[in-house]
């Protein structure tokens, strides 16, 4: 049996879709997770019990595990685990990215350097230290830019400057954020330096693909219709098909191939974000893990090909969900018969309007009865303290839809967030009507 190891810290939506596509499979999954302060299988999954900083140590427990079960494939669920992943794809001698390329794709200094060295589109960059005065930059730094941690993700620390009392308040506010006890703990090797670079005019899409021996297979590329011109970036809507024009969505997928290349990036699922303006195709970065959690659930793909098409599943193309492509993906299986299915497809990441405690949500019902809204999942909990962007980034909540064009989900997923009102600590609304 086709035995797939999944390094992940959480539990949730993208496990639960992992286990059920690998039981339609036949395939038996192996789950190495870092559950802090606990030792031995206290979850009693059998879960190989890791901890992400810790390389030689998890590295060896995965080892171990190996010997009693043999594994074939490696998929790192999240940020946290591709390192690891990477360790034990080498380590078990199973497909995978090399661990050095893993580390550069998480490291946005690296990236930077190997993006350069490849001729590609980077924004001046430079670095500051820590105890540099950031006073002193300003005969360094043109306007707009931005700056950012070397480690962080999901745009936390992320801040546009449009001046030097700006950057050097940015940051101040940058280096309060990686002082803090919690992002200390998580962060791995990555110190207090700070980069600062230029602002990339433009538009932002997502590129969601796999690669094989190098070679990138583009799986969708998602537009970002909000814009994203700061001072912080917070993600809102998902929505694919790209609404680019041929040409310029071909150079999304060169430019990424690229960059993919240029980190040393080889065998597994890569997350690309790029900016997409006069300059042309710009790639902020390539996460060499798929798309986070629950906005996974936007992805579902069908057979292209008539093989297996129909025969166990009756008539009308079967969905299948991304995890189920990443898995064959893992276990060696031959996925371009696979593709998107026809129909647009778009999440809302429900932004967090204010910080406060959360405590009523409303309107729930409303939102998933509007036509083509699939789901409205709200993950804030009552009684949570809500943090938004630089400092902290989650959201209230996913909305997703379906919809015969882009546009059309576009609007159905505001009209769903129209119908949402959450209390957080006073009553507020998060659309005005
Ligand atoms: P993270 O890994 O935390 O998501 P990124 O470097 O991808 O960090 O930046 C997060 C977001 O910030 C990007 O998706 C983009 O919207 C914005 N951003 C980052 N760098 C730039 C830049 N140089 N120019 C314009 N926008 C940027």
């Amino acid at each position: 049996m086709t035995r797939i190891l999944i390094l992940s810290t959480t539990t949730g939506y993208q496990l639960r879709s992992f286990g059920d596509a690998a039981a339609r499979l036949g395939i038996e999954l192996i789950f190495a997770t870092d559950r802090c302060h606990r030792l031995g299988n206290p979850w009693r999954d059998g879960a190989v019990p890791v901890r992400f900083h810790e390389e030689a140590a998890s590295l060896a427990a995965i080892v171990e595990a190996a010997k009693l079960a043999p594994i074939d494939g490696v998929i790192a669920v999240g940020d946290r685990p591709v390192v690891l992943a990477a360790h034990a794809a080498r380590a078990l001698g199973v497909p995978g990215h090399p661990p050095a390329a893993a580390a550069a794709s998480a490291n946005k200094k690296r990236a930077r350097q190997l993006f350069t060295e490849a001729g590609m589109n980077v924004p001046w960059f430079f670095e500051v230290h820590a105890g540099e005065e950031p006073a002193a930059l300003g005969s360094r730094a043109s306007y707009p830019l931005v700056v950012k941690p070397l480690g962080l993700s999901g745009s936390r620390g992320v801040i546009r400057a449009d001046s030097l009392d700006q950057l050097v308040a940015a940051i101040a506010r940058v280096r309060a954020l990686l002082a803090r006890p919690d992002v200390r703990a998580n962060r791995s090797g990555i110190d207090e330096t700070v980069l600062v670079e230029g602002f990339i005019e433009g538009s932002e899409v997502a590129l969601e693909g796999v690669l094989t021996r190098g070679a990138l297979r583009t799986l969708a590329i998602f537009d970002k219709p909000e814009p994203l011109d700061g001072p912080f970036f917070e993600e809102t809507i998902y929505v694919t098909p790209s609404g680019l024009g041929a040409g310029v969505q071909q150079a999304v997928r060169d430019e990424v191939q690229r960059g993919a290349a240029a980190l040393g990036l080889r065998d597994g699922p890569v997350h690309a974000e790029c900016r997409v303006g006069p300059a042309g195709v710009s790639v902020l970065e390539i996460a060499a893990r798929p798309i986070g959690g629950l906005c996974s659930r936007v992805l579902q793909f069908m057979r292209t090909d008539d093989a297996d098409a129909g025969a166990e599943h009756g008539p009308g193309p079967t969905l299948v969900p991304l995890e189920e492509i990443l898995l064959r993906h893992a276990a060696g299986q031959n996925i371009s018969g696979f593709a998107r299915e026809p129909e647009a497809a778009g999440v809302m990441m429900i932004p967090i309007p204010q910080r406060g405690m959360l405590k009523r949500v409303e309107g729930v019902d409303a939102a998933r009865d509007i036509d083509g809204i699939d789901d409205v999942r709200i993950t804030a909990k009552i009684g949570q303290t809500l943090e938004r962007l630089p400092e902290a980034g989650s959201y209230l909540g996913f909305i997703f839809a379906h919809a015969p064009t882009a546009t059309d989900v576009i609007a159905t997923l505001k009209r769903a967030q129209m119908e949402l009102t959450f209390t957080i600590d006073a009553p507020i609304t998060l659309v005005k009507a």
